[in-house]
């Protein structure tokens, strides 16, 4: 029989990737950050490894839930944005982390590509991705953290009713929404640690 009480699931601490896991890169094209478009650009961020295998010894499922819409702005393809997963999960696993979950939203109502611009419940700030994720790992939400460099990985976070961390964010976004301000995913880290394993009274 399947036990649905809350103190069967798990906790967890979703990853935002991009500014939190791997740096934002330039891209050639635009002269602007972006999201990293080939493998060859994928790097992972000074104290990531050590913070998801942290958290993990805490107890906490690691799972990653990233907007990625370049596809659909037609800025690369599916290929190209798979060999760069694949390249983060390996430098990952060469410093001996794992992630528990990856969870992608391909989609941008303002794109290009018709099959990918159209609205959906997985794109960030909408909360379908940890939604799906605690269904599919068992992970209970108002135990759990979401930790991201941008405004609407915040707003993702409550709407799932999550805590929830800035880290690595820029001076243009806006601090008020977030649980704590933090310099980078280790800081973030130490910080979730220092809190009650529990948001509920
Ligand atoms: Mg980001
Ligand atoms: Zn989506």
């Amino acid at each position: 029989m399947l036990d649905n009480s809350s103190a069967s699931l798990a906790p967890a601490v979703f990853l935002d990737r991009d500014g939190v896991v791997n740096p934002m890169v330039t891209n050639p094209r635009t002269g602007l950050l972006d999201s990293p478009h080939r493998p060859e650009e994928a790097s992972v961020l000074p104290g990531v490894p050590e913070s998801i295998l942290a958290l993990q010894r805490a107890g906490f499922r690691v799972i990653l839930a990233s907007n990625q819409p370049s596809v659909a702005r037609g800025k690369c393809t599916l290929e190209e944005l798979r060999l760069v997963h694949e390249r983060l999960i390996e430098l990952l696993a060469n410093a001996g982390a794992r992630l528990d979950g990856v969870y992608y939203c391909h989609h941008d109502p303002k794109g290009v590509l018709p099959e990918l611009a159209c609205p959906c419940v997985c794109r960030k700030p909408a909360p379908g991705m940890l939604r799906r994720a605690a269904r599919e790992h068992g992970l209970s939400l108002p135990d759990s953290f979401m930790v991201g460099d941008r405004e609407k990985d915040v707003e993702c976070g409550r709407n799932a009713g999550c805590r929830t961390v800035l880290a690595n964010a820029s001076p243009r976004e806006s601090r008020a929404a977030a649980d704590h301000d933090a310099k980078d995913l280790a800081d973030a880290t130490s910080w979730i640690l220092s809190q009650p394993r529990t948001a509920r009274a």
